[in-house]
């Protein structure tokens, strides 16, 4: 099989007075993500889409919010480690997508910096790397101001690395 797809969606809530981590970027903001990772809701959604698409499972598996080693962990750490299992398995990502829903701070400004930081980690074009950004229109826990959902796709094309994946992992 050439191509393998994968979609990954998270949400996380926001609190007053926590660092925002998003897109692999620092957003200034009077709130951030509560989450035993820096809470970067935008990474764990393309993670998730990037193991889903070779069914690797999903990011709490790989990356346990029980462990010590992962608290407070920057999810770009996360993101590198996910793209080296997708190359491990002989895949390359062919592009991915990524659609943020967050009513403030508005964030459209920072987006070009987001694809770049994703890019970088994930040693890619970016070109290859689409963000987007929404509010929800003040409707439902997104447009209340009570967190963020992100939802990721991502195609990944076989490689000149491929080998067959291993149906017993
Ligand atoms: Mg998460």
């Amino acid at each position: 099989m050439d191509y393998r797809i994968g979609q990954g969606f998270d949400v996380h809530a926001l609190q007053e007075g926590l660092p925002m981590w998003l897109g692999g970027i620092r957003i200034d903001s009077p709130t951030g993500f509560v989450a035993h990772s820096d809470g970067d809701v935008a990474i764990h959604a393309l993670c998730d889409a990037l193991l889903g698409a070779l069914a690797l499972g999903d990011i709490g598996q790989h990356f346990p919010d029980s462990s010590d080693e992962f608290k407070g962990i920057d999810s770009k750490v996360l993101l590198a480690r996910v793209m080296a299992m997708v190359r491990e398995q002989g895949y390359e990502l062919a592009n991915a997508d990524i659609t943020i829903a967050l009513q403030a701070p508005k964030i459209g400004a920072r987006v070009p910096e987001m694809r770049e930081a994703l890019a970088s980690v994930l040693a890619v074009p970016v070109s290859a790397v689409s963000v987007k950004a929404t509010t929800t229109e003040r409707l439902g826990f997104v447009g209340r101001g009570e967190g963020c959902e992100v939802w990721a796709i991502a195609l990944l094309r076989r490689s000149c690395l491929w080998r067959p994946l291993d149906d017993n992992r």
